[in-house]
Formats: C-alpha cells, structure tokens, sequence
C-alpha cells in the first residue's frame, strides 16, 4: 500500500486534512489497513496507505483517528426524495444519493442545487420521472401515478421520443418500470448507450430484461422471483416458491452480463424478517427525538403511528420463512459468483418507519449481513459497486489517492459487526468536514411540486367548511369562519376575483370580511384560500350563495 502524490508548490495548495491513525477499509474489498494516514487536499484524497509510507504534511488540520475506521461516504443507490430529506442522510453518513423516479425537472433542480453546495446535503444523481407501458396495463392508484411522474409509451416511437426528452434534459440513467414491453425497453436502453447511460427499474423477469431488453439494474427482488419459480408465483409469499435450482443459471446471465441487483431487503421483503418490529423501534426513537421535528408533523406522525402500531414480533410462517431464505440465498450465491448487489433501501413518500432517510442504509446493510453477505461485501455494495454504476467511479465509491474525499469516520469495527456503521463520528463531504447538527427550521428552498393526491404531501391550503354559507343581496358586511388546513399567516382568502380581508386565527382557521359591495349581486360565488410564495398554493373551491333581496 502506497503512496504520495507530488505537492504542488505550498502557496497553490488548498487546505489539507489528514485522518490519522484509523483502520482504513477503502472500498475495494482489500484488507483493511490498520493504522493508517489519509491525506486530503482541497476536495480530492491524494494520499492513503499506512502510518510510516505517508508523510503527514506540515500545517496540515489533523484528525486523530485511532480506534475509528475509515470508510468511503455511503452512497445509496436507490432513494426518491422528498424536500426534507437532505440533512438526515449526511446524519447519517449517506454522502451520495441516486434517486430513481421524481417529478424530472424539479429533482434536476434540486440536483444541481445539491451539487453546487445551495442545498446542504449528499451528491445527487437522478433519473427523472418513470418510463412506463401503455396505461391500460398498470394500476392508476401507483404513487407515482397520483404523483404525476411517470410517462406511458404505446410504441417504439414514443419510447424513443421520451428517452431523448429526459437525456437531453440532464438525467444521470433512465428509469423504467415493468409495464414496459420488452421491445420498448430495448428501444429506451438502446438510446441510452448512445448518450452513455445505463438503465434501472423494475422488471417482469430478470432473464428476459437483461437478455431481451439491455436492462443492467434490476430494483426490487420481484423480477428474480418471478424468473426462478416454475409457473406462475403465488400471491402469498411468491419467494417460497423460487427453486434453487434455477438459480445458477438466472445468475451467469446476471454475472456475465454486469448486472447489478438491488433486492432492496429491508424494504421489499421486510415483512419475511425477523426485525421488522426491531427496526421500527429504532426509527422511533429518531422520530420522538425533538431534533427530527423539522419534519414535516402530518408525516411525522403517519410514521410514528406506524411504528407504535406494528403488532408485537410474529413468528413467522412456515412458508415465510421459506421465502426469506430463498432470497438470501439468491443474494449470496450472486455475490460468491460475482455479482454486484447495490445497497439501496428505496426510502420514499411510501416508507415505513424502519425506510428513513440515511439510517435505511444502515438497517439495508445489516440486512445484507442477516442474508449471509460479508461486511466487506456489503460496505463495497453501499460505496464502490454503485460509484461503479453509476459512472462515477473514478471519483467516487473508494478512498484512494485521486478520489473526491466524501469519508466517513465511524467509532467501532464495522468488520466485527456492521451495525458499527451507525456510530458516525465525522463525515467529510468533498474534503470538508460537515457539521451534521439537524437544522430544526430547515425548509428546502425548492419544494416538491406535488398536485395532490397523497394528503402526507400537498403543500397548498385546503378548505373544509366556511361559515355562514349564505347571506342577502344589499346586506352589510359578513364575517367569515374558514375551517381547513395549512394555512399560514400569509394566506388570503379570495371572493370570486376579489381579495378580501383575512385574518389569520390558526394552521386550520381564517377569518375573511366580505364587504358589501361584493354582496350587491345575487350568485354562487368561489371561496378558495390562497398561500402566496415558494411552496404556496390554492385551495379547493367552496361556494357562497348570495341570495336575492326580500
Ligand atoms: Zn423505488
């Protein structure tokens, strides 16, 4: 192990950081490197190896490191963001982020507000929204349907247009779900080779998308189970009927073909473990801890009821069971022949409170280790194996000399038990040590564009009741009683056209004064609520009849 580069002459050098004196495990799978020196300069590693072959600079900050160890940045490879997520994955070493389905233009936004240091928060790469089959085929009630982020495609010129539209539009791979024909997959892989890009998503059958349509990440365990059960798979527990013996062969065409596969564990068969209940009790503990209240309360609070809900651990079904070790034993033999799982615990709108943003990671990787995957394995799936598929190998993924520094200093062995992961000490984010402290105002100056649909998301105000609902053409003024939601102190209520006057009693009361000039002719008048601003919105209509005089 080696070895340093050469110094640029002293007044060009940027601030340098040496981690001193920690186990280095760097990624790659090599033996880890007791007592190592690792030197940072401006944003790039440029040395790494152990203590006596690397000098430690004059002037350099140094953290003294002995009995931590000495990671790469986490890097998750399957998320979709919501806007209050940044900070949690830096809290929780998460130092890069592939989110695959997002309203496209908005995550680009938000991407490159990421990237360029104007939202506090890990790397981002993304996809942009899903490309899908005709709409006959998949179920309106999908989230991404009522979130208006998937596209449908009825023929290869329709494929091909979409694929160019989102290319051209700046996404890092293009994102697919199993709707999709396996000739129209075909035409939406094959024009993202030419633009150097890889495509991910959810598959039918693994065989088939890998061979017949040049998909290389499959998301989710379904489309493995579906290409080694004989028949079609049950509804009930279809992993209990995977045979092993056509494991083998599903995995040469995934190995040689370099696919990657994110089972998604945690997430897609978390109902098979045995940790469930453990995991939703350490998501609690974060949820109740008074510095995750930056979070928005209705969502807060969906998710500690879910976790205070779960029924007590179950034991497991017979044919439970089963499944599980059906999938892990897929997983393990995959990797053994030199497959690449990708940690990712698709932390989502429709997480559970085990799915949190950046500790899903943690919980994803000893879920890998519960599936019988080394920790080496396992820390190489959440740095090196995604920097790989995503492209960003030759800066991201390992901490090797040449490398951005995104580092991640943890007390602990990680080796001996991985959950160690999880007792983060220091994270560097580009050669800069980020203070991980939880901003309990944070609010993302790009907010998620959601048009309804999901109450847990919806921005903008909304009207339940007004009172009274009726007055007299030529009677004086009328108070108004607005009952609703999410309303602010800015809010005003409009009358047909006519801003009138609001004031603001509560989150869920406005009191509004129709003048009597807005009374001087008889009708059915809107009453909405509007919310002015980044963020803001309007409500749903309400009528208030005006009625003719005696
Ligand atoms: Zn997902």
């Amino acid at each position: 192990m080696l070895l340093v580069l050469a110094f640029a002459p002293l007044k060009l050098r940027a601030q340098t950081l040496v981690i001193d004196g920690a186990t280095l495990i760097d990624g790659t799978g090599r033996p880890p490197v007791p007592d190592s020196v690792v030197v940072v300069e401006g944003s790039r590693v440029v040395a790494a190896g152990p203590r006596g072959q690397v000098a430690i600079p004059p002037n350099a900050q140094v953290i003294r490191a002995e009995g931590r160890a000495l990671l790469p940045g986490l890097i998750d490879a399957h998320i979709h963001f919501l806007d209050f997520m940044p900070q949690m994955f830096l809290r929780f070493g998460v130092t890069s982020v592939f989110d695959t389905a997002n309203p496209t233009e908005w995550i680009l936004a938000t991407r490159d507000a990421l990237n360029s240091g104007r939202i506090k928060g890990p790397r981002m790469f993304a996809t942009g929204w899903v490309i899908d089959g005709p709409l006959a085929t998949s179920n309106l009630n999908h989230a991404t349907e009522i979130g208006g982020y998937k596209t449908h495609v009825e023929n290869a010129a329709e494929a091909r247009a979409e694929a160019r539209r989102l290319i051209a539009l700046g996404v890092n791979a293009l994102k697919v779900h199993e709707g999709l024909p396996t000739e129209l997959l075909a035409v939406v892989t094959g024009e993202a080779q030419k633009a150097g890009l890889q495509v991910v998503g959810h598959a039918e059958d693994a065989r088939e998308s890998v061979l017949e349509g040049g998909m290389r990440f499959l998301e989710h365990h379904r489309a493995v189970t579906h290409s080694t059960v004989r028949g079609e798979p049950a509804r009930n527990v279809p992993e209990a009927d995977m045979d092993p013996a056509l494991f083998d062969p599903l995995i040469q065409i995934l190995v040689s073909n370099n696919v990657y596969y994110n089972p998604t564990v945690s997430r897609s068969i978390l109902h098979l473990l045995s940790k469930e209940r453990e995991w939703s009790e350490l998501g609690l503990q974060y949820l109740e801890d008074p510095a995750f209240r930056f979070i928005p309360e209705p969502r807060r609070q969906y998710w500690v009821r879910a976790a205070r809900n779960l029924p007590p651990a179950s034991v497991r079904s017979e044919r439970e069971a089963v499944g599980r070790r059906n999938v892990e034993e897929f997983i393990r033999r995959f990797v053994n022949a030199g497959g690449k799982v990708l940690t990712g615990p698709d932390v989502a709108g429709t997480s559970g409170p085990s799915n949190l943003p950046g500790l899903a990671m943690h919980i994803e990787m000893e879920a890998l280790v519960d599936a019988g995957l080394t920790p080496m394995q396992v820390i190489q799936a959440s740095t090196q194996w995604s920097a790989e598929f995503l492209g960003q190998d030759r800066d991201l993924g390992t901490v090797e000399p040449g490398k951005l520094a995104d580092l991640l200093l943890i007390e602990g062995d990680p080796l001996a038990d991985i959950r160690n992961t999880r007792n983060i000490r220091t994270v560097i984010l580009d050669g800069k040590i980020v203070d991980t402290t939880l901003d309990p105002n944070f609010r993302s100056p790009l907010p998620r564009p959601v048009t309804g649909g999901n109450p847990l998301e919806y921005m903008g105000p909304a009207v339940s009741r007004i009172s009274p609902v009726i007055a007299r053409q030529g009677d004086s003024a009328v108070t108004l009683e607005i009952t609703g939601e999410k309303f602010t102190p800015r809010s005003m209520v409009r009358f047909d056209t006519a801003e009138v006057s609001t004031r603001f009693v509560s989150p869920t009361r406005l009191n509004a004064t129709i003048s009597a000039d807005l009374l001087r002719n008889a009708g059915t008048f809107a009453v909405t609520v509007i919310t002015p601003g980044s963020g803001g919105g309007t409500s749903n209509v309400i009528y208030f009849v005006v009625n003719f005089r005696d």
